[in-house]
């Protein structure tokens, strides 16, 4: 699943455990990069149809669900200017 990324937003918004918000953390995520491929064939396949397969791309991938986030324009800036 790949959701965007509110606003603010810190921690996993999706549904986990008895219908609660996750409020997994988020970390960075390459799913292209060589050294940190998605091992999930069915979320690489998803990212694929919607991002060009760059190395360079940078999501957020939640630590708990592994739910997928879309980064706000202003923080892609920001992440890919820091790499
Ligand atoms: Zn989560």
């Amino acid at each position: 699943m790949i959701k965007d990324l509110l606003p603010r937003q810190v921690v996993c918004t999706a549904p986990g455990k008895k219908g609660k918000p996750c409020h997994g953390g988020l970390k960075r995520y390459c799913p292209f990069a060589g050294y940190y491929n998605e091992p999930d064939k069915e979320l690489r396949e998803e990212i694929r149809q919607e991002f060009p397969e760059d190395p360079k791309l940078v999501l957020l991938k939640c630590e708990t669900c592994q739910t997928v986030y879309r980064l706000p324009e202003e923080l892609k800036r920001k992440f890919q200017q820091a790499v």
